[in-house]
């Protein structure tokens, strides 16, 4: 058979996720390589001053330059869109590039942006700092109330950015409801999915036009390289996204792509091990004596646990808690530990924990820290996947050391 007749066969079209995250967007050379091709090439030749000039106009397919286009990309492109079941997926060299691209694709000086006010720290610079320059009015909302949402909305408001679960709090917003209060209002919506990874949560079957990740996180998932992906439709790709992504570059590097390629390959079974290590951990931390608070969607006393069962399928890997005694009890805690790392990473094989009053959320006005609930107790953590007794284990043991 040739390998032609084997791409378009029937049991081809009818993969399902897993089998479709080993081979989907694969597309060998004629040597015929196992594992996906690394084209380390910046740029491309033509084999006439014909073909250069077509490839130019857009009448023949074929590469031009890398910064537009690499055949390592390509297929971690085709891959990761075959996940999300999005028409089309860009891949940028960080997930800030995926968030500043999507945003500034589409927006003009005199429109509107509404964002959740919870925020990763760069996406909250973003909106709260950088758009406004460019005369871009943004408003943040608190994600969770939908009355806001509403009452933000303007006629010139072009986009809706927000993450669920938010970092570092895990609060939840309903992607359906915002969705429609957007669309109503004649806006877009763009779903940062970072934190739930395209297998616990697909913010396009609930109504989300674009969807952004930071592949350096879960993708990656062992802490060796930055990438990131906008996906979409097919319209909104061509026509608002490329024309900024060719001229400004944020492109992402084929080497990225494909040790990104390779994490889609094993993505499904380690965040299955990592959410169900998070779920221990969390269950371990809510009858530890010292623990004020935790925060993980998949328990029952979650404050929005009928939200989570309604658009995630299990509650992430991340687990974020409050310890009694502020600042000084969450350092002491930290500096405690001998297995967990202390880290602002996440997504990662190794346990990362993170203080992010005094880290990842530093730049926030205390008081807007305070409101939303980033106290100074307050630690985030990346549950890896080491044996988790190990893990809990160091946690009991730093816990007691307060
Ligand atoms: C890490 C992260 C980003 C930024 O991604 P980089 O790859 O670090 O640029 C954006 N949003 C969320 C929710 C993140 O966790």
């Amino acid at each position: 058979m040739s390998e032609d007749d084997r791409r378009s066969g029937e049991r081809r079209r009818r993969w399902r996720q897993q089998t479709r995250m080993v081979r989907d967007g694969q597309v060998r050379s004629p040597h015929g390589e196992t594992a996906e091709a690394m084209y380390l090439t910046s740029g491309y030749v033509y084999e006439s001053a014909e073909q250069a000039r077509d490839r130019f106009k857009g009448d023949a397919d074929g590469y031009i330059y890398s910064r537009y286009g690499n055949p390592t990309v390509t297929m971690f492109e085709d891959r990761l869109a075959a996940l999300e079941g999005a028409e089309a997926c860009r891949a940028t060299a960080s997930g800030m590039s995926a968030v500043f691209a999507s945003l500034m694709c589409q927006l003009n000086a005199g429109d509107h942006v509404v964002a959740s006010r919870v925020l990763f720290g760069s996406c909250h610079v973003i909106v709260a700092e950088l758009l406004p320059r460019y005369g871009i009015e943004t408003t943040l909302v608190d994600g969770p109330d939908l009355d806001q949402w509403r009452a933000a909305m303007r006629p010139n408001t072009r986009c809706v950015f927000f993450e669920t679960p938010a970092n570092p709090t895990l609060e939840l917003i309903d992607i359906q409801a915002v969705c429609e209060i957007a669309h109503e209002a004649g806006a877009r919506v763009i779903v940062d999915n970072v934190f739930a990874t395209p297998l616990l949560q697909k913010p396009m079957e609930l109504g989300a036009d674009i969807v952004v990740y930071s592949a350096t996180k879960h993708i990656d998932g062992q802490g060796r390289v930055l990438g990131g992906a906008i996906l979409s439709d097919q319209k909104f790709c061509d026509e608002e996204l490329i024309p900024l992504y060719r001229h400004t570059g944020p492109s992402m590097s084929p080497f990225n792509a494909w040790v990104l390629l390779k994490g889609l390959e094993t993505l499904e079974l380690r965040v299955a091990r990592m959410c169900d290590n998070a779920a221990e951990v969390a269950r371990m931390l809510a009858e530890t004596p010292g623990v004020l608070k935790t925060l993980y969607p998949e328990r029952p006393d979650f404050p929005q646990a009928e939200l989570y069962r309604r658009q995630m399928s299990r509650g992430s890997t991340l687990v974020s808690f409050e310890v009694e005694g502020g600042r000084e009890a969450a350092f002491r805690l930290l500096n405690a530990l001998e297995t967990i790392d202390i880290s602002n990473n996440l997504g990662d094989a190794k346990s990362l924990i993170t203080h992010p009053a005094t880290t990842t959320h530093q730049r926030f006005p205390p008081e807007e820290r305070e409101a939303v609930g980033i106290t100074e107790g307050l630690v985030r953590m990346s549950v890896g996947l080491e044996d988790v007794e190990d893990l809990k284990d160091d946690l009991r043991a730093a816990i007691a050391a307060i």
